[in-house]
Protein backbone atom coordinates (compact mmCIF):
# COMPACT_ATOMS: atom_id res chain seq x y z
CA UNK A 1 0.00 0.00 0.00
CA UNK A 2 2.37 2.54 0.85
CA UNK A 3 4.49 1.82 -2.36
CA UNK A 4 1.38 2.66 -4.18
CA UNK A 5 1.11 5.45 -2.37
CA UNK A 6 4.87 6.38 -3.50
CA UNK A 7 4.15 5.19 -7.00
CA UNK A 8 1.10 7.42 -7.35
CA UNK A 9 3.12 10.12 -5.90
CA UNK A 10 6.29 10.03 -8.16
CA UNK A 11 3.85 9.64 -11.49
CA UNK A 12 1.84 12.41 -10.09
CA UNK A 13 4.48 14.67 -9.97
CA UNK A 14 6.05 13.70 -13.29
CA UNK A 15 2.59 14.10 -15.07
CA UNK A 16 1.79 17.57 -13.49
CA UNK A 17 5.69 18.98 -14.29
CA UNK A 18 5.74 17.38 -17.80
CA UNK A 19 1.81 18.65 -18.73
CA UNK A 20 3.12 21.83 -17.41
CA UNK A 21 6.25 21.95 -19.52
CA UNK A 22 4.12 20.73 -22.89
CA UNK A 23 1.05 23.28 -21.90
CA UNK A 24 3.76 26.08 -22.13
CA UNK A 25 5.80 25.25 -25.01
CA UNK A 26 2.83 24.71 -26.92
CA UNK A 27 1.11 27.83 -25.88
CA UNK A 28 4.78 29.53 -27.48
CA UNK A 29 5.28 27.22 -30.18
CA UNK A 30 1.67 26.28 -31.51
CA UNK A 31 -1.54 27.52 -30.40
CA UNK A 32 -3.56 27.20 -27.56
CA UNK A 33 -6.17 24.72 -29.08
CA UNK A 34 -3.45 22.51 -29.25
CA UNK A 35 -2.08 23.17 -25.59
CA UNK A 36 -5.50 22.55 -24.07
CA UNK A 37 -4.59 19.00 -24.38
CA UNK A 38 -1.91 18.61 -22.17
CA UNK A 39 -3.01 21.49 -19.60
CA UNK A 40 -5.76 19.26 -17.89
CA UNK A 41 -2.76 17.49 -16.84
CA UNK A 42 -1.58 19.80 -14.95
CA UNK A 43 -4.39 19.75 -12.25
CA UNK A 44 -4.73 15.68 -13.00
CA UNK A 45 -1.45 14.71 -11.79
CA UNK A 46 -1.77 17.31 -8.44
CA UNK A 47 -5.04 15.74 -7.89
CA UNK A 48 -3.44 12.54 -7.75
CA UNK A 49 -0.95 13.46 -5.23
CA UNK A 50 -3.22 14.83 -3.40
CA UNK A 51 -5.35 12.03 -2.73
CA UNK A 52 -2.95 9.89 -2.11
CA UNK A 53 -1.54 11.68 0.87
CA UNK A 54 -5.01 11.94 1.96
CA UNK A 55 -4.53 7.72 1.68
CA UNK A 56 -6.80 7.65 -0.60
CA UNK A 57 -4.57 6.25 -3.28
CA UNK A 58 -7.70 4.15 -5.25
CA UNK A 59 -8.96 7.53 -6.61
CA UNK A 60 -5.52 9.26 -7.07
CA UNK A 61 -5.03 6.65 -9.01
CA UNK A 62 -8.20 6.62 -10.77
CA UNK A 63 -7.84 10.63 -11.84
CA UNK A 64 -4.21 9.58 -12.86
CA UNK A 65 -4.53 6.51 -15.13
CA UNK A 66 -7.69 8.20 -16.73
CA UNK A 67 -5.45 11.52 -17.37
CA UNK A 68 -2.75 10.22 -18.69
CA UNK A 69 -4.28 7.84 -21.13
CA UNK A 70 -6.74 10.82 -22.98
CA UNK A 71 -3.64 13.02 -23.00
CA UNK A 72 -1.20 10.52 -24.14
CA UNK A 73 -4.14 9.26 -27.13
CA UNK A 74 -5.39 12.80 -27.75
CA UNK A 75 -1.47 13.79 -28.17
CA UNK A 76 -0.93 10.94 -30.21
CA UNK A 77 -3.57 11.07 -32.17
CA UNK A 78 -3.80 15.15 -33.49
CA UNK A 79 -0.14 16.36 -32.20
CA UNK A 80 2.03 14.06 -33.34
CA UNK A 81 1.05 11.99 -36.16
CA UNK A 82 3.92 10.02 -37.82
CA UNK A 83 5.47 11.62 -40.86
CA UNK A 84 7.85 10.55 -43.33
CA UNK A 85 10.58 12.80 -40.82
CA UNK A 86 9.34 11.55 -37.01
CA UNK A 87 7.75 8.62 -36.00
CA UNK A 88 5.16 9.53 -33.10
CA UNK A 89 6.62 9.07 -30.07
CA UNK A 90 4.33 9.51 -26.93
CA UNK A 91 2.14 6.49 -27.15
CA UNK A 92 5.61 5.34 -25.26
CA UNK A 93 4.09 6.37 -21.93
CA UNK A 94 1.89 4.20 -22.26
CA UNK A 95 4.11 0.95 -21.43
CA UNK A 96 4.60 2.62 -17.83
CA UNK A 97 1.08 3.83 -17.26
CA UNK A 98 0.28 -0.20 -18.07
CA UNK A 99 2.90 -1.20 -15.59
CA UNK A 100 1.80 1.32 -12.98
CA UNK A 101 -2.05 0.23 -13.32
CA UNK A 102 -0.62 -3.71 -12.82
CA UNK A 103 0.55 -2.61 -9.75
CA UNK A 104 -2.16 -0.34 -8.38
CA UNK A 105 -5.30 -2.54 -9.59
CA UNK A 106 -3.45 -5.57 -7.67
CA UNK A 107 -6.07 -5.76 -5.08
CA UNK A 108 -9.35 -6.29 -7.73
CA UNK A 109 -10.54 -8.21 -9.14
CA UNK A 110 -8.19 -10.22 -12.52
CA UNK A 111 -10.73 -9.27 -14.88
CA UNK A 112 -10.41 -5.53 -13.84
CA UNK A 113 -6.60 -5.79 -13.48
CA UNK A 114 -5.90 -7.47 -16.64
CA UNK A 115 -8.74 -5.85 -18.48
CA UNK A 116 -7.57 -2.38 -17.87
CA UNK A 117 -3.78 -3.30 -19.11
CA UNK A 118 -4.66 -5.77 -22.10
CA UNK A 119 -6.96 -2.60 -22.81
CA UNK A 120 -3.76 0.09 -22.31
CA UNK A 121 -1.36 -2.13 -24.21
CA UNK A 122 -3.97 -2.85 -27.24
CA UNK A 123 -4.02 1.15 -27.72
CA UNK A 124 0.18 1.37 -27.73
CA UNK A 125 0.06 -1.64 -29.73
CA UNK A 126 -2.71 0.32 -32.52
CA UNK A 127 -0.40 3.86 -31.92
CA UNK A 128 2.75 2.14 -32.37
CA UNK A 129 1.49 0.56 -35.65
CA UNK A 130 -0.74 2.44 -37.55
CA UNK A 131 -0.91 5.83 -38.69
CA UNK A 132 -4.39 6.25 -37.21
CA UNK A 133 -4.37 10.61 -36.28
CA UNK A 134 -6.76 13.67 -36.92
CA UNK A 135 -6.47 16.05 -39.66
CA UNK A 136 -2.89 16.50 -40.45
CA UNK A 137 -2.98 19.96 -40.10
CA UNK A 138 -3.01 19.75 -36.63
CA UNK A 139 0.43 18.15 -35.89
CA UNK A 140 3.31 19.96 -34.79
CA UNK A 141 6.20 21.04 -37.05
CA UNK A 142 8.88 18.21 -37.22
CA UNK A 143 11.49 20.16 -36.16
CA UNK A 144 9.15 20.39 -32.77
CA UNK A 145 8.51 16.88 -32.60
CA UNK A 146 12.22 15.76 -32.96
CA UNK A 147 13.36 17.25 -29.67
CA UNK A 148 9.73 16.25 -28.09
CA UNK A 149 10.17 12.77 -28.91
CA UNK A 150 13.84 12.60 -27.67
CA UNK A 151 12.13 14.28 -24.38
CA UNK A 152 9.49 11.71 -24.40
CA UNK A 153 11.93 8.99 -24.95
CA UNK A 154 13.94 9.62 -22.07
CA UNK A 155 10.94 10.16 -19.90
CA UNK A 156 9.20 7.15 -21.19
CA UNK A 157 12.26 5.19 -19.89
CA UNK A 158 12.35 7.00 -16.19
CA UNK A 159 9.15 6.15 -15.64
CA UNK A 160 9.25 2.31 -16.80
CA UNK A 161 12.37 2.14 -14.82
CA UNK A 162 10.58 3.28 -11.78
CA UNK A 163 8.02 1.38 -12.01
CA UNK A 164 9.82 -1.57 -11.94
CA UNK A 165 12.16 -0.37 -9.21
CA UNK A 166 9.31 -0.05 -7.39
CA UNK A 167 7.58 -3.12 -7.81
CA UNK A 168 10.43 -4.85 -7.35
CA UNK A 169 10.78 -3.41 -3.60
CA UNK A 170 6.73 -4.19 -3.28
CA UNK A 171 7.26 -7.67 -4.41
CA UNK A 172 10.80 -8.39 -1.46
CA UNK A 173 8.52 -6.19 1.66
CA UNK A 174 5.48 -8.51 0.55
CA UNK A 175 7.69 -11.46 0.75
CA UNK A 176 9.81 -10.32 3.94
CA UNK A 177 6.03 -9.74 5.54
CA UNK A 178 4.71 -12.94 4.56
CA UNK A 179 7.91 -14.65 6.15
CA UNK A 180 7.61 -13.31 8.98
CA UNK A 181 3.83 -13.81 9.54
CA UNK A 182 4.84 -17.70 8.75
CA UNK A 183 7.73 -17.41 11.33
CA UNK A 184 5.06 -15.70 13.91
CA UNK A 185 2.75 -18.91 13.36
CA UNK A 186 5.45 -21.60 13.61
CA UNK A 187 7.14 -20.23 16.24
CA UNK A 188 4.12 -18.92 18.21
CA UNK A 189 4.22 -15.22 18.14
CA UNK A 190 0.74 -14.40 17.56
CA UNK A 191 -1.99 -14.07 20.94
CA UNK A 192 -5.50 -14.21 21.47
CA UNK A 193 -7.20 -10.90 22.92
CA UNK A 194 -10.67 -10.93 24.36
CA UNK A 195 -13.26 -7.89 24.03
CA UNK A 196 -16.29 -8.75 26.46
CA UNK A 197 -19.87 -9.21 25.55
CA UNK A 198 -22.47 -7.67 28.08
CA UNK A 199 -26.61 -8.15 28.32
CA UNK A 200 -28.47 -5.12 29.08
CA UNK A 201 -27.20 -5.17 32.54
CA UNK A 202 -23.96 -4.59 31.49
CA UNK A 203 -23.46 -7.93 33.04
CA UNK A 204 -20.65 -10.53 30.96
CA UNK A 205 -22.16 -12.83 28.81
CA UNK A 206 -18.82 -14.08 27.10
CA UNK A 207 -16.12 -12.81 25.01
CA UNK A 208 -14.93 -12.41 21.01
CA UNK A 209 -11.48 -13.80 20.20
CA UNK A 210 -9.31 -11.59 18.21
CA UNK A 211 -5.78 -12.36 16.87
CA UNK A 212 -3.34 -9.77 18.01
CA UNK A 213 0.39 -9.94 15.96
CA UNK A 214 2.82 -8.13 18.49
CA UNK A 215 5.45 -7.68 16.06
CA UNK A 216 9.27 -7.73 16.87
CA UNK A 217 10.11 -4.30 14.87
CA UNK A 218 6.82 -2.91 14.02
CA UNK A 219 5.25 -3.76 17.02
CA UNK A 220 1.04 -4.79 17.60
CA UNK A 221 -0.02 -5.47 13.93
CA UNK A 222 -3.83 -5.46 14.04
CA UNK A 223 -5.64 -8.55 12.20
CA UNK A 224 -7.55 -6.35 9.61
CA UNK A 225 -4.20 -5.40 8.05
CA UNK A 226 -2.45 -9.30 8.59
CA UNK A 227 -5.54 -11.36 8.11
CA UNK A 228 -6.23 -10.75 4.55
CA UNK A 229 -2.55 -11.52 3.61
CA UNK A 230 -2.73 -15.03 5.55
CA UNK A 231 -5.94 -15.80 3.80
CA UNK A 232 -4.20 -14.73 0.21
CA UNK A 233 -0.75 -16.91 1.50
CA UNK A 234 -2.91 -20.13 2.79
CA UNK A 235 -1.50 -19.03 6.38
CA UNK A 236 -5.29 -18.28 7.84
CA UNK A 237 -5.72 -22.48 7.90
CA UNK A 238 -2.99 -22.86 10.71
CA UNK A 239 -3.90 -19.77 12.13
CA UNK A 240 -7.34 -20.64 12.46
CA UNK A 241 -6.34 -23.71 13.37
CA UNK A 242 -4.67 -22.60 16.27
CA UNK A 243 -7.10 -19.77 17.17
CA UNK A 244 -9.90 -22.82 17.97
CA UNK A 245 -7.62 -24.92 19.58
CA UNK A 246 -6.19 -21.91 22.04
CA UNK A 247 -9.62 -20.64 22.52
CA UNK A 248 -10.96 -23.75 23.20
CA UNK A 249 -8.07 -23.97 26.10
CA UNK A 250 -9.35 -20.72 27.35
CA UNK A 251 -12.86 -21.82 27.60
CA UNK A 252 -11.49 -24.78 29.86
CA UNK A 253 -9.49 -22.31 32.33
CA UNK A 254 -12.72 -19.88 32.70
CA UNK A 255 -14.64 -23.23 33.14
CA UNK A 256 -12.73 -24.08 36.06
CA UNK A 257 -13.75 -20.75 38.04
CA UNK A 258 -17.47 -20.77 39.42
CA UNK A 259 -17.45 -16.86 38.07
CA UNK A 260 -16.49 -17.43 34.80
CA UNK A 261 -18.10 -20.99 33.80
CA UNK A 262 -21.24 -19.34 32.10
CA UNK A 263 -19.16 -17.38 29.66
CA UNK A 264 -18.78 -18.15 26.18
CA UNK A 265 -16.16 -17.58 24.03
CA UNK A 266 -17.04 -16.19 20.18
CA UNK A 267 -14.54 -17.16 17.60
CA UNK A 268 -14.33 -15.68 14.19
CA UNK A 269 -13.65 -18.36 11.21
CA UNK A 270 -12.41 -17.67 8.23
CA UNK A 271 -14.30 -18.45 4.88
CA UNK A 272 -10.98 -20.28 3.93
CA UNK A 273 -10.97 -22.19 6.99
CA UNK A 274 -14.99 -23.16 6.86
CA UNK A 275 -14.52 -24.79 3.33
CA UNK A 276 -11.75 -26.97 4.30
CA UNK A 277 -13.35 -30.49 4.05
CA UNK A 278 -12.34 -32.14 7.37
CA UNK A 279 -13.45 -28.27 9.24
CA UNK A 280 -16.64 -30.27 11.58
CA UNK A 281 -13.97 -33.16 12.70
CA UNK A 282 -11.04 -30.70 13.20
CA UNK A 283 -13.48 -28.28 15.34
CA UNK A 284 -14.86 -30.87 17.32
CA UNK A 285 -11.05 -32.40 18.02
CA UNK A 286 -10.52 -28.84 19.57
CA UNK A 287 -13.40 -29.13 22.23
CA UNK A 288 -13.01 -32.81 22.86
CA UNK A 289 -9.15 -32.39 23.38
CA UNK A 290 -10.03 -29.26 25.83
CA UNK A 291 -12.93 -31.51 27.43
CA UNK A 292 -15.11 -27.94 27.19
CA UNK A 293 -18.89 -27.65 26.67
CA UNK A 294 -19.70 -26.87 23.06
CA UNK A 295 -22.48 -24.81 24.11
CA UNK A 296 -20.02 -22.39 25.25
CA UNK A 297 -18.10 -21.89 21.56
CA UNK A 298 -19.72 -19.50 19.05
CA UNK A 299 -18.65 -19.14 15.71
CA UNK A 300 -19.04 -15.81 14.04
CA UNK A 301 -19.07 -16.07 9.92
CA UNK A 302 -19.22 -13.09 7.81
CA UNK A 303 -21.15 -12.58 4.74
CA UNK A 304 -18.34 -13.57 2.53
CA UNK A 305 -19.25 -17.12 3.12
CA UNK A 306 -22.21 -17.30 1.20
CA UNK A 307 -20.79 -16.64 -2.09
CA UNK A 308 -20.80 -20.50 -2.86
CA UNK A 309 -21.56 -23.74 -2.18
CA UNK A 310 -24.20 -23.27 0.59
CA UNK A 311 -25.03 -26.89 0.35
CA UNK A 312 -22.00 -27.71 2.29
CA UNK A 313 -21.83 -24.63 4.65
CA UNK A 314 -25.33 -25.55 6.07
CA UNK A 315 -24.17 -29.07 6.44
CA UNK A 316 -21.36 -28.12 8.32
CA UNK A 317 -22.78 -25.26 10.09
CA UNK A 318 -26.03 -28.39 10.92
CA UNK A 319 -23.16 -31.08 11.83
CA UNK A 320 -21.62 -28.39 14.31
CA UNK A 321 -24.95 -27.00 15.84
CA UNK A 322 -25.97 -30.39 16.62
CA UNK A 323 -23.02 -31.11 18.45
CA UNK A 324 -23.56 -27.55 20.40
CA UNK A 325 -21.98 -25.08 18.38
CA UNK A 326 -23.80 -22.02 18.14
CA UNK A 327 -23.25 -19.11 15.30
CA UNK A 328 -23.47 -15.89 14.56
CA UNK A 329 -23.53 -13.37 11.46
CA UNK A 330 -20.94 -10.97 11.87
CA UNK A 331 -20.30 -7.64 10.29
CA UNK A 332 -24.69 -8.03 9.23
CA UNK A 333 -25.64 -5.40 6.76
CA UNK A 334 -22.00 -4.46 5.05
CA UNK A 335 -21.73 -7.83 3.11
CA UNK A 336 -23.76 -9.58 0.42
CA UNK A 337 -26.70 -9.76 2.91
CA UNK A 338 -29.58 -11.41 1.74
CA UNK A 339 -32.81 -12.62 3.31
CA UNK A 340 -32.73 -15.94 2.27
CA UNK A 341 -29.67 -16.96 4.24
CA UNK A 342 -31.13 -16.12 6.89
CA UNK A 343 -33.81 -18.09 6.90
CA UNK A 344 -31.87 -21.08 5.16
CA UNK A 345 -28.44 -20.82 7.84
CA UNK A 346 -29.07 -22.32 11.18
CA UNK A 347 -27.77 -19.14 12.77
CA UNK A 348 -28.51 -17.99 16.44
CA UNK A 349 -26.96 -14.58 16.36
CA UNK A 350 -26.56 -11.37 14.50
CA UNK A 351 -24.16 -8.41 15.12
CA UNK A 352 -24.85 -5.30 13.89
CA UNK A 353 -22.07 -4.03 12.40
CA UNK A 354 -20.02 -1.29 13.82
CA UNK A 355 -20.29 1.01 10.76
CA UNK A 356 -24.14 1.49 11.65
CA UNK A 357 -23.38 1.94 15.47
CA UNK A 358 -20.76 4.37 14.59
CA UNK A 359 -23.12 7.07 13.72
CA UNK A 360 -26.72 6.42 15.35
CA UNK A 361 -26.78 9.24 17.21
CA UNK A 362 -26.24 11.90 13.92
CA UNK A 363 -27.12 9.19 11.05
CA UNK A 364 -30.96 8.90 10.70
CA UNK A 365 -30.19 6.26 7.84
CA UNK A 366 -27.79 4.76 9.90
CA UNK A 367 -30.65 4.65 13.16
CA UNK A 368 -32.89 3.19 10.83
CA UNK A 369 -30.72 0.14 9.76
CA UNK A 370 -29.95 -0.87 13.10
CA UNK A 371 -33.44 -1.02 14.37
CA UNK A 372 -34.00 -3.22 10.92
CA UNK A 373 -31.58 -5.31 11.86
CA UNK A 374 -32.49 -5.89 15.89
CA UNK A 375 -36.43 -5.89 14.39
CA UNK A 376 -35.07 -8.69 11.94
CA UNK A 377 -33.43 -10.73 14.27
CA UNK A 378 -35.61 -10.56 17.29
CA UNK A 379 -38.62 -11.78 14.38
CA UNK A 380 -36.70 -15.04 13.54
CA UNK A 381 -35.42 -15.70 16.44
CA UNK A 382 -32.02 -14.60 16.91
CA UNK A 383 -30.49 -12.64 19.37
CA UNK A 384 -29.01 -9.64 18.16
CA UNK A 385 -25.32 -8.19 19.08
CA UNK A 386 -24.57 -4.31 18.47
CA UNK A 387 -21.02 -4.06 17.93
CA UNK A 388 -18.39 -1.28 18.65
CA UNK A 389 -20.92 0.32 21.02
CA UNK A 390 -18.14 3.03 22.81
CA UNK A 391 -20.59 5.73 24.31
CA UNK A 392 -23.61 5.67 26.94
CA UNK A 393 -25.63 7.47 24.10
CA UNK A 394 -25.09 4.64 21.45
CA UNK A 395 -26.09 1.96 23.77
CA UNK A 396 -29.41 3.66 25.69
CA UNK A 397 -30.25 4.07 21.88
CA UNK A 398 -29.50 0.48 21.20
CA UNK A 399 -31.00 -0.64 23.92
CA UNK A 400 -34.36 0.94 23.48
CA UNK A 401 -34.59 -0.38 20.15
CA UNK A 402 -34.62 -3.61 21.41
CA UNK A 403 -31.15 -4.87 21.47
CA UNK A 404 -30.09 -6.77 24.18
CA UNK A 405 -26.49 -7.92 23.98
CA UNK A 406 -23.52 -5.42 23.24
CA UNK A 407 -19.85 -5.20 22.55
CA UNK A 408 -17.76 -2.31 22.66
CA UNK A 409 -15.20 0.04 24.05
CA UNK A 410 -17.98 1.41 26.37
CA UNK A 411 -17.53 -2.53 28.04
CA UNK A 412 -13.94 -3.14 27.75
CA UNK A 413 -10.93 -3.33 24.68
CA UNK A 414 -9.88 -6.50 23.55
CA UNK A 415 -7.43 -7.65 26.40
CA UNK A 416 -5.46 -10.48 27.61
CA UNK A 417 -6.95 -13.39 28.99
CA UNK A 418 -5.69 -12.94 32.41
CA UNK A 419 -7.40 -9.30 32.28
CA UNK A 420 -10.89 -10.74 31.31
CA UNK A 421 -10.79 -12.84 34.06
CA UNK A 422 -10.24 -10.37 36.19
CA UNK A 423 -12.76 -8.01 34.79
CA UNK A 424 -15.87 -11.09 34.79
CA UNK A 425 -14.20 -11.76 38.22
CA UNK A 426 -14.83 -7.79 39.23
CA UNK A 427 -18.14 -7.63 37.49
CA UNK A 428 -19.80 -10.40 38.76
CA UNK A 429 -19.00 -10.20 41.93
CA UNK A 430 -20.66 -6.33 41.81
CA UNK A 431 -22.65 -6.54 38.38
CA UNK A 432 -22.70 -2.98 37.71
CA UNK A 433 -23.71 -0.56 35.63
CA UNK A 434 -21.79 -0.79 32.33
CA UNK A 435 -18.30 1.47 32.54
CA UNK A 436 -16.17 2.84 29.90
CA UNK A 437 -12.97 0.84 29.42
CA UNK A 438 -9.86 1.98 30.94
CA UNK A 439 -7.83 3.00 27.62
CA UNK A 440 -4.76 1.13 28.36
CA UNK A 441 -5.63 -2.07 28.38
CA UNK A 442 -4.54 -3.20 25.11
CA UNK A 443 -1.37 -1.29 23.28
CA UNK A 444 -2.92 0.57 19.84
CA UNK A 445 -1.77 -1.20 16.38
CA UNK A 446 1.63 0.05 15.63
CA UNK A 447 3.00 0.98 18.82
CA UNK A 448 6.09 -0.91 19.69
CA UNK A 449 5.77 -4.45 21.93
CA UNK A 450 8.10 -4.78 25.14
CA UNK A 451 9.15 -7.99 25.28
P1 LIG B 1 -14.66 -8.26 13.97
O1 LIG B 1 -14.79 -9.73 14.14
O2 LIG B 1 -15.85 -7.53 13.48
O3 LIG B 1 -14.15 -7.68 15.35
C1 LIG B 1 -14.53 -6.46 15.86
C2 LIG B 1 -13.45 -5.45 15.65
O4 LIG B 1 -13.91 -4.19 16.14
C3 LIG B 1 -12.17 -5.74 16.44
O5 LIG B 1 -11.10 -5.22 15.69
C4 LIG B 1 -12.37 -4.91 17.71
O6 LIG B 1 -11.16 -4.59 18.35
C5 LIG B 1 -13.03 -3.68 17.12
N1 LIG B 1 -13.87 -3.01 18.10
C6 LIG B 1 -14.57 -3.54 19.10
N2 LIG B 1 -15.24 -2.60 19.80
C7 LIG B 1 -14.96 -1.42 19.22
C8 LIG B 1 -15.36 -0.07 19.49
O7 LIG B 1 -16.09 0.23 20.40
N3 LIG B 1 -14.88 0.89 18.64
C9 LIG B 1 -14.05 0.58 17.61
N4 LIG B 1 -13.62 1.58 16.82
N5 LIG B 1 -13.64 -0.68 17.33
C10 LIG B 1 -14.10 -1.67 18.13
P2 LIG B 1 -9.79 -6.05 15.46
O8 LIG B 1 -9.43 -6.79 16.70
O9 LIG B 1 -8.80 -5.12 14.84
O10 LIG B 1 -10.25 -7.12 14.40
C11 LIG B 1 -10.57 -6.76 13.10
C12 LIG B 1 -11.14 -7.92 12.35
O11 LIG B 1 -10.14 -8.93 12.12
C13 LIG B 1 -12.25 -8.66 13.09
O12 LIG B 1 -13.45 -7.94 12.95
C14 LIG B 1 -12.26 -9.99 12.36
O13 LIG B 1 -12.97 -9.89 11.16
C15 LIG B 1 -10.78 -10.16 12.03
N6 LIG B 1 -10.24 -11.13 13.00
C16 LIG B 1 -9.78 -10.89 14.26
N7 LIG B 1 -9.36 -12.05 14.82
C17 LIG B 1 -9.59 -13.03 13.91
C18 LIG B 1 -9.39 -14.46 13.89
O14 LIG B 1 -8.97 -15.08 14.88
N8 LIG B 1 -9.73 -15.12 12.76
C19 LIG B 1 -10.25 -14.48 11.67
N9 LIG B 1 -10.56 -15.21 10.59
N10 LIG B 1 -10.46 -13.15 11.65
C20 LIG B 1 -10.13 -12.44 12.75
MG1 LIG C 1 -16.13 -10.90 14.87
MG1 LIG D 1 -17.67 -7.49 13.45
Amino acid sequence: MRRVALLLTVCGWLTAVMALGWTLCLLKLASWQAALIPAPGVAAGLLAVWFGSRGRPYIGGTIECVALYTMVCLTSLFLDQTTDQMPRTTHLFLVPLATGAYMALRGSSKLLRHGIVAFIFLTFVVLACTSLGGHPAHNLPDELRIIGGKVNTVAAAVAMYLAMHIMQADVEARNAYESDLREAVRTGQLALHYQPQVDHDGRMLGAEALLRWPHPRRGMISPAEFIPLAEKSGLILPMGEWVLDTACAHLAELATHPDTAHLTISVNISVHQIRQPDFVVQAMAAIERHKVDPRRLKMELTESVFARDMDDLITKMKALKQYGVSFSLDDFGTGYSSLSYLKRLPLDQLKIDQAFVRDLLTQPRDLAIAKTIVDLGTSLNMAVMAEGVETREQHQILEAMGCRQFQGYLFGKPMPMAALLEQATRTHAHTPAPAPARPTEEPRAGAPVHA
